[in-house]
């Protein structure tokens, strides 16, 4: 696929962009066409109802699903379909690439249950990037204080709360250097009182400058923290810009129901 837009991966603004993605499955045309692009230090968050699309759109930006058209492109390159569907090793490591690149927090965590903190934390650098394990050690004890973890680094991740086995995963996902960091409803699935400890960290993330892309249903904190918002609808962006004119003066009549809806 041609792009035909103008910018330019040299640009040392520029850090993803999504252009025209769609995803089938089956014969259900799950995201019909969605763009954005991020800069450095964005923070863009996603919002819309149940089944818009938004975990597909993530997982589609990784590659943890493969788009059915459209183009993904990092400061490493460009990525489409024929990239992941070649079985090629010079293809295979390029998704890997991508992957670490683009990195990912899960709405259910996904730790190794079986692994203490720091060995989560320490996995992929060991893995994937060939730390040797005490050089990645000593990062992940440091990132899982930046987390405020310190003190539970050995603990394994039923001997956590869920806020803390996601300020893990987030330590984890930090540990690959991305340049690009996705949240897909990071605090969905923690009780209400541990929702606070975990935005405070991605806010950190934030206000140090990394770009982020953030499904949420906290319309307050990504109101706070992100530099733009889209409203998905039906594998579509129905609106976008700035969070504060979406939420305060949503254009569109389903905006404004999605809304009314979150503040009950
Ligand atoms: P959201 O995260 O906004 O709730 P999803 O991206 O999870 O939405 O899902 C969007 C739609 O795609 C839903 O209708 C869902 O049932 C469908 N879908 C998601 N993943 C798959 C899959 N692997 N196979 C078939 N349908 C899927
Ligand atoms: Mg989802």
């Amino acid at each position: 696929m041609q792009i035909t837009s103008n910018f330019n991966i040299s640009d040392t603004d520029f850090a993803l962009r999504a252009d025209k993605i769609e995803k089938r499955f089956g014969n259900v045309d799950v995201l019909r066409g969605i763009s954005l692009e991020a800069k450095r230090g964005d923070v863009i968050s996603l919002i819309g109802a149940s089944g818009s699309g938004k975990s597909t759109f993530l997982r589609c930006l990784n590659f943890l699903e493969v788009p059915t058209a459209g183009t993904v492109t990092i400061r490493g390159g460009a990525y489409e379909a024929s990239d992941a569907l070649s079985r090629s090793r010079a293809n295979k490591n390029k998704l890997r690439e991508l992957r670490r690149e683009v990195g990912m927090v899960f709405q259910s965590f996904n730790l190794w249950p079986h692994m203490t903190a720091a060995e989560n934390v320490m996995e992929g650098p060991v893995q994937v990037l060939k730390e040797s394990p005490k050089v990645a050690r000593s990062r992940a004890l440091d990132l899982l204080a930046r987390v405020g973890l310190a003190e539970r680094a050995d603990y394994r991740p039923s001997q956590l709360s869920g806020g803390q086995q996601q300020r893990v995963a987030i330590a984890r996902a930090l540990a690959m250097n991305p340049d690009v960091l996705l949240f897909d409803e990071p605090t969905s699935a923690l009780d209400p009182e541990l929702v606070g400890e975990v935005l405070a960290v991605m806010s950190d993330l934030a206000k140090e400058g990394r770009t982020m892309l953030i499904v949420t249903h906290e319309i307050g904190f990504a109101r706070d923290v992100s530099s733009k918002m889209l409203f998905l609808r039906k594998g579509l962006v129905e609106e976008e810009g700035p969070p504060r004119s979406l939420i305060e003066s949503p254009k569109s009549e389903e905006l404004h129901r999605f809304l009314a809806r979150m503040r009950h």
